[in-house]
């Protein structure tokens, strides 16, 4: 069984001056025992989950977790295999829903959706719309190119496919792949691949973009250049990087890391990284 999560201050005890004379002289009066909520979430907050339970059976994939993302932070979430990385990540992205808990997009806002409470095809347009993923493998479509791989996540964001296809072009000019928009993704290499999702993710200008592993197919020196063309694209213009990763080295690119165990967020570290 987990432990809950650290509970949320209670009211301070009355200062000594509106105590009474009796009572000034009496041993302290007992605390009085936080209330049982959640944490407000920050107003800065880009995501803030609460309370995250997960379980598949007779694991826990998560025990508990709460979790707040500042807007434009980096975060990496690290821990041994099968420590919930994963099912954290696909819970913040409204990817799979968790037993209890919620997920609140950007809180506090106009913008503030509760991401646990949406139907499937609600969750299906704000992932289309408001986040962006950068996965090891998986999500390009071989029998596309380049171009297409990222024109279409536009299109199912709403654009046209002109202006889709435009603003695929530019991304994949950007990311330095001008000259391989009309190669289809096997004729690529995995670093070029990887470039190509991150134009995809990024071509809907989405306010949180979630990578697993984004590199964990490549070389250390490509690995340094599509993390560094990640950051860029991502926290450097204000948006928010959520990624899951196993590499210390990957993690130290963040601003801050987040350790799991057993479900739970077991440290929480910040450097002086973006
Ligand atoms: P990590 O990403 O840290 O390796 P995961 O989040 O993938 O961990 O998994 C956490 C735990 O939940 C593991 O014990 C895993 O086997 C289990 N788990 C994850 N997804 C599923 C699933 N779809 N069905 C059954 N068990 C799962």
């Amino acid at each position: 069984m987990s432990e809950s999560p650290a509970p949320h201050p209670g009211p301070r005890p009355a200062p000594p001056h509106a105590q009474s004379h009796a009572q000034s002289h009496a041993q302290p009066p007992a605390p009085v025992p936080a209330p049982l909520q959640a944490p407000a979430p920050a107003a800065e907050a880009a995501l803030a989950a609460r309370a995250l339970v997960k379980e598949y059976g007779p694991t826990r994939a998560l025990a508990g977790v709460d979790l707040d993302v500042p807007r434009g932070q980096s975060l990496a979430i690290m821990g041994p295999s099968g420590s919930g990385k994963s099912t954290l990540l696909h819970v913040l992205a409204g990817m799979v829903l968790p037993d209890s808990g919620a997920v609140h997009l950007q809180p506090n806002t106009p913008g503030h959706v509760d991401v646990t409470s949406l139907t499937p095809d609600q969750r299906t347009r704000l992932r289309r719309e408001r986040f962006g993923f950068v996965f090891q493998q998986g999500l390009l479509l071989p029998e596309l190119t380049a171009e297409e791989n990222v024109a279409v996540a536009a299109m199912l964001a709403g654009a046209s496919r002109a202006r889709a296809t435009a603003a695929a072009r530019s991304w994949l000019a950007g990311l330095g792949l001008a000259e391989h928009a009309h190669k289809r993704i096997g004729q690529l290499s995995g670093g070029q691949a990887q470039r190509v999702a991150v134009a995809r993710a990024q071509i809907t200008e989405p306010e949180v973009v979630f990578a697993d592993e984004p590199t964990g197919a490549l070389d250390s020196h490509t690995s340094a250049v599509v993390l560094g063309l990640l950051l860029e694209t991502t926290v450097d213009r204000g948006r928010t990087l959520v990624m899951v990763t196993h590499d210390e080295t990957v993690a130290a690119t963040c601003a801050r890391t987040v350790r799991l165990s057993d479900g739970l967020v077991v440290a929480d570290t910040a450097r002086g990284a973006r």
